[in-house]
């Protein structure tokens, strides 16, 4: 069987695939190119580019897999997948740690003006008095979806000596305490967190959860942090929060447009902006070229 693997995966993934498969490695191939060979393959893998559209699968006469290594099957046309019997795999668990890491790495440097005190020093500006902050020990950490990365923040958090409140209303009660936090609805944690982080995905029931209502119901001096998808965050009800003093600051990302390169948040000196750079580890990247290559192999072996 023949596999097109159509983005940059890593090397320990493609040598697992290669004991297995005959494997063509065209990384950044364009929509034109897939088209043209897509029907030569059994299965093709991707990260979050190139999209595999309706017109691909169709065309991938042979396509028994479509494989998405990371997180998130935005662009993957799943439905027409099911529909003609394609199966669809991917590699969600490769990036938690990362992903967590980052959004801990977030929380401090809001909380302690990392980023900001960076930029004055590189400005020659020595301004310990403008860079006052706020200790995470003892403050209550608010975790929007408690799953693989929620949890892990939540590991991380408590070792830092903060309290942990959750909210994930596919998860009982009981699973959300075996994990040393403290289930809530959402209106309590906007309401009681200091600081809330966001691990949900985009679906239609999360789509702007965190806007204006519950920016108002939110402790004076709370930050937010997101590292899930742009989206969940109404921005300009963020920029608001940001304006008016209400929040300390937030830590974000992803944006609902990527790259932001417009967006007011540049404008805050109280964000601190990254790239959606989450599962951007050497780590997370060799677990996901390892798990996808293991994910196909499953597909296509295993009936
Ligand atoms: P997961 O599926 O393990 O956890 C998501 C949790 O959200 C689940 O427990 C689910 O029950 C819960 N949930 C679903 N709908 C909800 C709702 N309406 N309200 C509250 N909770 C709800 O996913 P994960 O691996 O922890 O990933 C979380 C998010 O992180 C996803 O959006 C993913 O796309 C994103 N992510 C971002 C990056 C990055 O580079 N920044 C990398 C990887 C993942």
């Amino acid at each position: 069987m023949k596999i097109l693997v159509a983005s940059d995966i890593a090397e320990e993934g493609i040598s697992k695939l290669k004991k297995e498969f005959e494997v063509d490695v065209k990384k950044g191939i364009s929509k034109e190119e897939i088209l043209s060979i897509i029907e030569n393959y059994d299965g093709v893998i991707v990260r979050s580019k190139p999209n595999i559209t309706e017109e691909i699968i169709k065309k991938g006469k042979n396509l028994k897999v479509v494989a998405r290594a990371g997180v998130g099957l935005d662009n993957v046309d799943v439905n027409c997948c099911k529909g003609l019997g394609v199966k669809v795999v991917n590699s969600p668990q490769a990036s938690s740690d990362s992903v967590a890491e980052l959004a801990f790495g977030l929380m401090l440097s809001v909380s302690r003006n990392i980023a900001r005190a960076d930029r004055l020093t590189r400005e020659k500006r020595w301004e310990k008095k403008s860079l006052m902050g706020y200790e995470l020990n003892g403050k209550t950490l608010g975790i929007v979806g408690f799953g693989r990365i929620g949890r892990n923040i939540g590991r991380m958090a408590k070792a830092c000596g903060m309290s942990l409140i959750a909210y994930d209303p596919l998860l009982t009660d009981e699973q959300i305490k075996s994990c040393e936090a403290e289930p809530v609805t959402l209106e309590k944690l906007i309401e009681k967190s200091d600081v809330i982080t966001l691990h949900v995905p985009l679906i239609d029931s999360t789509r702007h959860m965190i806007s204006e209502k519950e920016f108002q119901k939110m402790k004076n001096n709370a930050i937010i942090i997101n590292t899930s998808r742009g989206g969940i965050i109404d921005e300009d009800a963020l920029c608001k929060a940001l304006s008016s003093g209400k929040i300390l600051g937030a830590g974000l990302d992803v944006f609902e447009e990527e790259p932001p390169m417009n967006s007011k948040l540049l404008e805050y000196d109280n964000v601190v902006l990254t790239q959606h750079i989450g599962a951007s580890t050497h780590e997370a990247q060799k677990r996901a070229g390892i798990m996808i290559a293991e994910e196909v192999i499953k597909a296509l072996k295993c009936k």
